[in-house]
């Protein structure tokens, strides 16, 4: 296939890295893949030609079963603390085909989620289930739609073949687009088990791939330091402000070019509570919803530590540059997240008593098991509906404090109504829906309501057609909502 009926238009730079970091793939063709969902759009943007990839051609090579031109399929190697715990990991049911250089001339990972065993696969069958593949392909679209950076989701195709789990299941493929798929992870992994040689090769490779203004700077690993620390902290201010709870905070699913990466057990919150848990692994509620800020910079450190021997030879004063980087992180977090949440309250300029205000209102929303989203849209439409929430003395009270406070900016009304509808969501992907989705795609082979749940996470800030049915919270229940890593 050539770049003319097809777009694909692939480079392989990662493959120039030391071949520490990679192991090249062969591909098997075993069946008929057929197509389940495809991003139109997306693949515009990345000068493919959607209908090409709507043929049997086109299906072929996103369920990895042949190549296009260009295409050096590797398994990508990378190690990890997975609930604190170091070890060594790797593709193990992925591949990367090689980077789409963009008519843009942007630069993305296409990665094939699903493909079959790697060399990274220990006891896993390297295959991936529909309904997990789905599960992705719906929450990072979502996200990427939130305006939260993220890996994006091309297609998914069904590969003919089973995938055994708890029950049988149908396997598929998810073609993942990421601006790469370098993960603190990777630089552990060549610390641990390369050469300083190696792990500045790589550290190079990141700069001049995601921060290419570092290349002249006299520094540039700690700046590249400085770099990850600000794209986390931005990122995990918006999560937060959203109540996405990603679930699996390893530091193998953290990108350095600060997207969101590995959407298996994550979740959105309903009702607002802190201490919200999803994935039925995390016992411990180490990857808690409140706990995700204060994880991200354990994960940071993870970083800092394989870069101290590229930052300067003097040990004392290297550890003193690389704790003071980190240090910066607090404050910056704290500074996003709270411009992102006096947005949210359409406040757009600062006073030192609006953390308390924000405080204030989200203690009310736990006290009362608000839902998350839909009181943010209550206070942007004016709406106070009947609730425990809003007919309590203390919400009024807070409510006034409130609209004190925005009389102390000069913004009219009509202002401060559109900046807290770009700030606040309609809808998410929530939980229920997305359930729902899945088993109609997964039971009864029937796409649409994913389709429709698609279209309507494409415009989530859209408050012209407020469609109750993808706003409703789940109805109360005994049994809390549970996720499981996409395998
Ligand atoms: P994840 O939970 O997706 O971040 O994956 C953690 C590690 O397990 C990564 O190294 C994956 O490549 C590997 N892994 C997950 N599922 C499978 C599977 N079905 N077969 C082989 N390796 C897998
Ligand atoms: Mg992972």
């Amino acid at each position: 296939m050539e770049k003319n009926d097809s777009g694909w238009n692939l480079e392989n730079t990662y493959a120039e890295l030391p071949k520490l970091f990679y192991t090249p793939l062969e591909i098997e063709a075993v069946s008929a893949p057929k197509l389940v969902v495809l991003n139109q759009r997306l693949a515009e943007n990345l000068g493919l030609n959607a209908a090409a990839l709507m043929e049997q051609d086109g299906i072929n090579i996103l369920a990895g079963q042949a190549l296009p031109a260009k295409a050096k399929p590797i398994a990508q190697a990378y190690a990890g603390h997975q609930f604190g715990y170091f070890t060594m990991l790797g593709d193990g049911r992925a591949m990367l085909i090689g980077e789409q250089i963009t008519p843009a001339g942007e630069r993305f990972d296409i990665q094939l989620k699903g493909s079959g065993k790697t060399p990274y696969s220990r006891s896993g069958d390297g295959k991936a289930a529909l309904g997990p593949m789905l599960r992705e392909y719906l929450i990072s679209e979502a996200m990427h739609y939130l305006g939260i950076p993220t890996s994006r989701s091309l297609a998914v195709v069904t590969t003919g073949q089973p995938v055994y789990r708890e029950n049988i299941l149908k396997g598929a493929v998810l073609t993942r687009v990421a601006a790469s798929h370098i993960r603190v992870g990777t630089f552990e992994y060549a610390a641990q088990w390369g050469t300083t040689a190696d792990v500045k090769a790589l550290a190079d490779y990141t700069i001049s791939r995601h921060f290419p203004w570092l290349l002249s700077e006299p520094n540039r690993y700690l700046g590249l330091l400085d770099a990850v620390i600000k794209a986390q902290a931005a990122l995990i201010a918006k999560w937060q402000q959203v109540g996405f709870i990603h679930g699996v905070m390893n530091t193998d699913n953290v990108t350095i070019s600060g997207e969101t990466i590995d959407y298996g057990p994550c979740a959105f919150m309903d009702h607002y509570d802190p201490t919200t848990v999803f994935s039925s692994i995390d016992l411990q509620g180490r990857y808690a919803y409140r706990n995700q800020p204060n994880i991200g910079l354990w994960n940071l450190a993870r970083l800092a530590e394989t870069l101290i021997p590229l930052v300067n030879d003097n040990q004392e004063q290297v550890l003193k540059l690389v704790e003071a980087a980190l240090q910066n992180y607090p404050s910056l977090y704290q500074e996003d997240w709270l411009q992102g949440m006096r947005l949210k309250l359409g406040i757009v300029n600062e006073e030192p008593q609006d953390e308390r205000l924000i405080a204030d209102l989200l203690g009310l929303m736990k006290q009362y098991q608000a839902d998350y989203t839909n009181t943010f849209v209550d206070l942007t439409l004016d709406r106070t509906q009947s609730s425990e929430l809003y007919e309590s003395d203390a919400f009024n009270v807070w409510r006034d404090r409130w609209k004190a406070r925005l009389e102390k900016q000069e913004q009219t009304d009509q202002d401060i109504k559109i900046i807290m509808k770009q700030a606040n969501p309609v809808v998410i992907p929530r939980n229920h829906q997305v359930e729902k989705a899945l088993q109609a795609a997964n039971e009864q082979d029937d796409f649409k309501p994913l389709q429709r749940l698609l279209a309507v996470l494409q415009a989530p800030y859209d408050y012209n057609s407020l469609n109750p049915e993808f706003m409703t919270p789940p109805e109360p229940s005994n049994h809390p909502y549970k996720t499981y890593c996409g395998t």
